[in-house]
């Protein structure tokens, strides 16, 4: 099977971790290199194609689908494009999956500028995917496009935040109630 293979052995900073890394690291990471990279062709991509609800509709469209692989050898998900599938580990917490879910769609949206294929180095690699997962963490926490992903690839809506929250609430099987509000009145980003 040929895998776009996601982070296979791509060295990445120190403090990236598999299962969460804080958000204010990455965020000031991407900052800083785009500041020192301001000719890299991927900023200029990221506000022509955004990941947008248009652009989710077009890979349903396509016939990308999204499948849970339990135990699955891959830390979180992966894209495989002969098949058009998402895959996701089945074990994955609601925040997990959603955030997983949008780390895949952001390397799907930049199938070249963010792919490890067309990458020059080790270090290329590693700044591509942390990237991604930039990008996938900021269009998961924008409720409309949360609420169109999830909905768009049938998947259970879950709420365990103040965009899911807001994504979700009304939906049929997430029952919202006024302390809600209050619980889940921040956006998970780490
Ligand atoms: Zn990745």
């Amino acid at each position: 099977m040929v895998f776009l293979s996601d982070r296979d052995d791509t060295p990445l900073p120190d403090w990236y971790l598999d299962d969460g890394s804080p958000w204010e690291k990455i965020n000031s990471y991407v900052l800083q290199l785009r500041e020192t990279n301001s000719r890299y062709p991927i900023w200029r991509a990221i506000e022509e194609f955004p990941l947008s609800k248009d652009f989710i509709d077009g890979i349903v469209e396509e016939g990308w689908r999204v499948i849970y692989e339990p135990d699955f050898f891959f830390l979180g998900g992966i894209t495989h494009p002969p098949q058009k599938n998402i895959i996701l580990k089945a074990e994955l917490k609601p925040y997990q999956r959603d955030r997983t879910l949008f780390h895949e769609l952001a390397h799907l949206r930049h199938p070249l500028l963010l792919s490890y294929q067309t990458a020059n180095d080790q270090k290329q690699k590693c700044e591509r995917e942390v990237i991604v997962e930039w990008l996938g963490r900021k269009a998961r926490a924008d409720p409309g496009l949360l609420r169109h992903a999830v909905l768009s690839f049938g998947l259970d809506a879950y709420i365990y935040d103040k965009s899911s929250y807001q994504a979700f609430q009304g939906i049929k099987g997430q029952q919202c109630f006024s302390f809600m509000r209050e619980e889940y009145k921040d956006i998970l980003m780490d």
